[in-house]
Order: C-alpha cells, then structure tokens, then sequence
C-alpha cells in the first residue's frame, strides 16, 4: 500500500498505482528482462528499483527530482510485466507516476528535455506537420551538431528521407465476395509519413481476405506518445477525439485494427487514460474492440491461403515490445507468415529484446537506445535471414537506421511489416488480388 499519500490522493490512478505497488514482492526475477538494468547494471534502473523509487515519492520520502533520471530512462518496454511471477502491472504505474510527477513542477523533466518533447508534440503526431518537419530536418542538418545535445538528437535521428506521401487508406468493401467480416483501421500518424504502404498493404490483406475496411474520418493520433510522456491532458484529447470518430461505427464492427503495436497497445489502454472522465465506460468498449491485425487476421483465418512467394526466401520476426509484452502476441504473426508458401520462417535470438525505439526513446535517451539498436542488428546479422520482419514502424525506423549504420550494411536483410510480406505473396496471387 502507498501509506503517506494514500490511494484517493492521486486521483483516478490512484487504485492502479497502489495495487501495482503493492504486488511486487521484491524478488528481483524481472532484473535480467530489463534492458536498462542490463545495459547500466543499477538496482535503481531495474524495475524492482524503479518501483521502490515511486512509492518512495508518492508517499513524500524522496525528492522526485532524484528519482527522475531513472524513471526517465525506463523504456516503458513492459518486459518485466510476463517476467514477474507476482503479475505486477508495471503499465499501470509508470505512466501514471510520470503524469503526477510533473502535476507539481517538481521531478519534471529539465528545460531543454521539456523543449525538445515539446517539438515532437507538436510535430509527430499530426502527419503534414511530420513530413514538413523531417523535410526541414533534411535542409537543417548541417546544423544539428551546433544545437545542444539533447535539441541535435531531434534533428539528426529523424530519418534522411521519405517515401512519397500517399492520401490516407479510405473505406473500402471486398469485390466479388459477401465480407467475412467489417474491421475500422486506426491510420496512426507518423506511419502514415514514415511508411504509408503499411497502411497500404493492411487494406490489400484484409480486401483479399475478404474483409471490409473503414477507415472513419476524424480519427488521429492514438496519443500513446503523450500518455508515455507524461502528459495526460495531450492523451486524454486524442483519446477523446479518437472515441468520436470511431464510436459511431462500434457496434457494426467486428474489431478496430491497427498495423502499429505502439498505437495499438496506447488504444488499449484508454480506460486507464480516461479513468475517472465520463468517457471511461465507452473507453473500455473502444479497447475490447481492438485488435492487431495479426491477431484479427489468425482469428479470422487466412481465406484465401497466401500465395507462393515467387522465389524461397528465409524471414526472421523480430516481437516489437508493445506486441509481445503489453498485448501477449507473438504466436499469431509467426502463425500468418508460416502460412506463406515459400518462406521459411527462422527464430532470431533474443527476437523478444527491446530494440531501442520505444516511442521517442531515441531522442530522449540516444546512447541507451543506440547501444540496443546495434546489439538488436548484431543479432539479425548474425542469423543472417533475408528478410527481417516486424509489427510496429517505431522497431522498423529503428532497426533499418542502425542496418544502414552498421560495419555491414550490404548484408542487411529487407525490413518489412508483417502485412507487407502478405501482401507480397497476396500480389502473386494468379487471379491477381
Ligand atoms: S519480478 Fe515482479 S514482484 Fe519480483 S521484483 Fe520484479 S516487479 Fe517485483
Ligand atoms: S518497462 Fe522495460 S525498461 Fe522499464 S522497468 Fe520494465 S523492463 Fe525495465
């Protein structure tokens, strides 16, 4: 329990945080999953240590600003969550605590760090304001190495350049064939920058699988960025304005997909964003209804089977963290892309390790997150597959900057999303889906 500062004290995450707190035992099984504990080796840059740190603030016997480097460098990867036998739920208290934490001033992040999150707020989440911003970075580069450290990292990780824009997907129903099902697909906001065909192929798959896409207007950022960042208000409106462009449709839905884990796994955590607000009831609706489309499309099943690719090929899956840990999904994007004849599917060493994105994690912590993106390509490299494939565009930016950064970069395999290869093979399809 949180004595000093009781439960009710800190609103509506009050419960959560308290409980979290209270179900670790301290027996230290979570330390070799955290990335950060492995790479600083701190009992206060592990989860037990982090935990300890907390509750010590909540309840007024630490100065948050003492506890903030290492609450900051928490990756929010939730590897400790299927790691800890005691089932604490990690999620419930990070977020939260770096909401409150900066409610008073105090253990708020310093000047520049508020600055540069300021930049990526207002820029990342609104896709034209993204693509003018990463074409500006392109011009401005030259510059980058005159701006403080913590404003040049802003500049020089945003990728070189970019795909042609494309115009958002748009509703569509499967030609020729009644819909198996009707699924609403969150578009997200820098993956409509960084890769619009992701989007692209999602609508290809599920057409092909006869499944209807609407793609309902209004919708934007998922708001996961803010919510990771502390910033609860920002969340809360995404939040609130992706339940009124999506409640509409609710009931005629079979799922709400999304193509991002990041966006994916930030939807399913609306009721805990919107705890206490008069939207929390329709928030925990929203979240039952959404899926990854992996997920959707195992359960729904391949029809028709994929396509032989048009030559054999050998992929790797590498699990994005909001996949694996905060949503449990791993077997099915293994199960669809087994699915596809051709390819043979090999299991990367340590494929559940954090790679390093996590969100904005590159730019608030560049060596932390550098150091994890190269230990992530040593080990792609290392296993050698021809394509590597993964489920969240913050792990594909990711892990193609650090291929194109490493001592080998001619032998970097292709980096795709899971529904990029499917429709690959889809698009072999003779009845030319
Ligand atoms: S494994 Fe769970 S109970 Fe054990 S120290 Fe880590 S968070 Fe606490
Ligand atoms: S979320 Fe990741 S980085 Fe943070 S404490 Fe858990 S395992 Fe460590």
């Amino acid at each position: 329990m949180l004595h000093t500062l009781q439960s009710e004290t800190l609103g509506p995450h009050g419960d959560a945080m308290s409980a979290a707190v209270t179900a670790c035992v301290h027996c230290g099984f979570c330390l070799p999953v955290c990335p950060t504990y492995r790479e600083l080796g701190q009992e206060m840059d592990s989860p037990r240590g982090r935990i300890v740190l907390m509750k010590n603030v909540l309840e007024g016997r630490l100065d948050p600003d003492a506890a903030r480097p290492h609450i900051e460098r928490c990756l929010g990867c939730l590897a400790c969550e299927p790691a800890c036998p005691s089932g604490v739920a990690y999620r419930d208290l990070i977020s939260p605590f770096r909401a409150n934490a900066g409610s008073d001033g105090r253990g708020r992040p310093s000047r520049l760090d508020r600055l540069r999150r300021r930049l990526v707020a207002a820029t990342l989440p609104y896709p034209k304001r993204f693509g003018m911003a990463i074409r500006l970075a392109k011009a401005a580069a030259p510059l980058a190495s005159l701006l403080p450290k913590g404003l040049g990292s802003f500049f020089t990780l945003l990728p070189k350049g970019l795909p042609r824009p494309e115009a958002p997907p748009v509703s569509e129903r499967p030609s020729g064939r009644k819909p198996r099902a009707r699924v609403a697909l969150l578009s997200g906001c820098a993956q409509q920058v960084l890769a619009p065909e992701i989007n692209r192929a999602a609508v290809e798959v599920l057409l092909a699988n006869g499944v209807e896409v609407v793609v309902p207007p209004g919708q934007g950022c998922c708001g996961a960025l803010s919510w990771h960042t502390g910033d609860l208000p920002a969340a809360r409106d995404f939040a609130r304005g992706n339940l009124d462009a999506f409640l509409p449709e609710l009931d005629s839905l079979d799922a709400l997909v999304t193509t991002a884990a990041g966006c994916g796994s930030g939807l399913r955590e609306y009721p805990l964003i919107l705890a206490g607000t008069d939207r929390e009831a329709e928030a925990k609706r929203f979240a039952e209804k959404t899926l990854d489309i992996s997920v959707f499309l195992h359960r729904l099943g391949l029809d028709p089977p994929p396509p032989p690719l048009p030559e054999p090929a050998v992929a790797a899956y590498h699990d994005a963290c909001h996949l694996a840990n905060a949503q449990g999904v791993t077997a099915e994007p293994r199960a669809l892309l087994r699915a596809i004849p051709n390819l043979t599917l090999r299991e990367l060493p340590g494929a559940a390790f954090c790679c390093g994105s996590a969100g904005t994690y590159n730019l608030d912590q560049p060596e932390i997150a550098g150091s994890l993106g190269r230990e992530t390509v040593a080990r792609i490299l290392l296993s050698d597959p021809e394509i590597l494939v993964s489920g969240n565009i913050g792990c594909l930016t990711q892990i193609r900057h650090h291929l194109a950064e490493s001592k080998y970069p001619n032998r970097a395999p292709r980096v795709l999303h899971t529904v990029e290869l499917l429709a690959l093979a889809y698009r072999n399809a003779p009845s030319g889906v």
